[in-house]
């Protein structure tokens, strides 16, 4: 995957290098790699796990009580530990975890009872799993333009706002607070529930109060590559009594389990109303998730300072636009996500590849991205992607010119700044300028360009 032996030879002439450092050979025409090591990721081993974290999942397997609901004290149990640890952490009145993201997204949705076959309004730039969500609660998605930073657009929601819309769905997409505040406000304002896709974001914050925790409920993964890592879980977190007690009985609280998690009340719903969908999750992820959480405020400190180290750092460089923060601070630094206005990003993305940096163009054609609308095919009657662009064009349009790099937390000063001399070595090779007189520009003859 990594390295040039994806990217064939060049199909034009080199420019002429003048010797300046910003004509340095660029790996993709030949030249030397900035990097020769894999870029770290989670698929690669990358993650933040430690020997108490082992030791903690060691004492559930030891303790062959996998199933959350036994004999024990819900106080007693590792799942019952994590959920009263997370509403500390998140300052909320219940949490619950389950087996995944998606399964926390599709139970906030069934808990706010939003009526199946409703529209629920997402943004056209997430991951697949967000509209699939939205499917496995017997909804229906209602797809919104982001705005130039990527953010869901209130003012394309509010334009095109349909009363068959009962909830809307917003997603911190790759860490970056949406603008929840304003849109918490326009869901009240059209009396339907907003739900938080928050799984890029566990742990960051906007205005001091933390992501998650401004709708009805906020939806967290814990898969291996979030900011809490067990290989496959999720938790959600609420104040709404009434949504929590429903999304408890539908994960597969049976036969009085419900009551576990409603010590001092009634429980607000009766079980047998709703399906047992068994979302639940076990005993020796909830400990491993337990162990990591003490420590997710290292970790967030680590995202920060690698997202601070090479946003910084590109900050001048005019081919690329980095995402403003709704507000200083606003975001969790897993990820730096810039677009190239101007340019090709698709070839910048490949260009950074062959420098030995993890890079996708969210929007190439030549890769099936799941983050791309277009390629959420089982939403659509038709199949041509062309034609499925043209629903949402400002979405399709900056996702063209969209480059993507994970930041581990486990990437070092100097990893970050490997990052920093190729994005700068491929934005000078890019531009006009970088050849004195003679344009440059990136893509091979024969290529289609990304934009008209
Ligand atoms: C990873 C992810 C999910 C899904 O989480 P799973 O635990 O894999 O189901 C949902 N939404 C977003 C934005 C994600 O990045």
């Amino acid at each position: 995957m990594n390295g040039n032996d994806e990217d064939p030879a060049p199909t034009r002439p080199r420019p002429v290098s003048n010797g300046a450092e910003l004509h340095e050979q660029l790996a993709i025409h030949g030249g030397a790699p900035i990097r020769r090591t894999p870029w770290p990721t989670y698929d690669k081993g990358a993650v933040h796990v430690c020997a108490e974290d082992e030791e903690a999942a060691m004492r559930a397997i030891r303790s062959h009580l996998y199933f959350r609901y036994d004999h024990r004290d819900e106080s007693e149990t590792e799942c019952g530990q994590f959920e009263a640890e997370l509403c500390r952490y998140f300052g909320t009145r219940h949490a619950l975890a389950v087996s995944s993201g998606t399964a926390a997204l599709a139970l906030a949705i069934m808990g706010a009872a939003v009526p199946p076959g409703a529209l629920v309004a997402c943004p056209g730039f997430t991951f697949v799993a967000t509209p699939s969500a939205i499917v496995l609660a017997g909804c229906r998605p209602f797809l919104v333009e982001v705005d130039d930073d990527l953010r869901m657009d209130l003012d394309d929601l509010r334009r095109r706002w349909r009363p068959e819309i009962k909830a809307i769905l917003v997603v911190h997409m790759r860490g970056f607070a949406a603008d929840v505040a304003a849109l918490a406000a326009f869901a009240a304002e059209m009396g339907v529930p907003l739900i938080e896709d928050a799984v890029p974001a566990l742990g960051a914050e906007l205005g001091g109060r933390k992501l998650g925790t401004f709708g009805v409920a906020g939806a967290f993964s814990t898969q291996s590559d979030k900011a809490l890592n067990c290989g496959e879980g999720g938790f959600l977190v609420t104040d709404d009594t009434t949504l929590f007690g429903r999304a408890v009985a539908l994960s597969g609280a049976y036969e009085g389990r419900l009551r576990r998690h409603f010590p001092d009340t009634e429980p607000p719903v009766d079980g047998l109303n709703l399906p047992l969908l068994s979302l639940r999750m076990d005993e020796i992820r909830a400990a491993l998730l337990r162990a990591e959480l003490t420590r997710l405020p290292e970790r967030l400190t680590l995202f920060h300072r690698n997202y601070a180290q090479v946003s910084g750092a590109l900050a001048d460089v005019a081919e690329i636009a980095i995402r403003t923060p709704v507000a200083p601070g606003a975001y969790l630094g897993e990820a730096f996500v810039f677009r190239v206005p101007d340019g090709d990003a698709g070839w910048f993305a490949r260009a950074l590849r062959a420098e030995g940096i993890d890079a996708r163009n969210i929007g190439a054609d030549d890769d099936l991205n799941v983050r791309a609308f277009w390629n959420w095919r089982f939403m659509y009657d038709d199949t041509d992607p062309a034609r499925i662009r043209a629903t949402l064009p400002r979405t399709a349009r900056l996702l063209a010119e969209t480059v993507d790099v994970p930041l581990s937390s486990s990437l070092t000063p100097d990893d970050c700044d490997e990052l920093i001399r190729a994005v700068r070595k491929v934005a000078a090779a890019s531009t006009p300028a970088a050849s004195g007189t003679e344009p440059t520009g990136p893509t091979p003859v024969g290529a289609e360009p990304v934009r008209a």
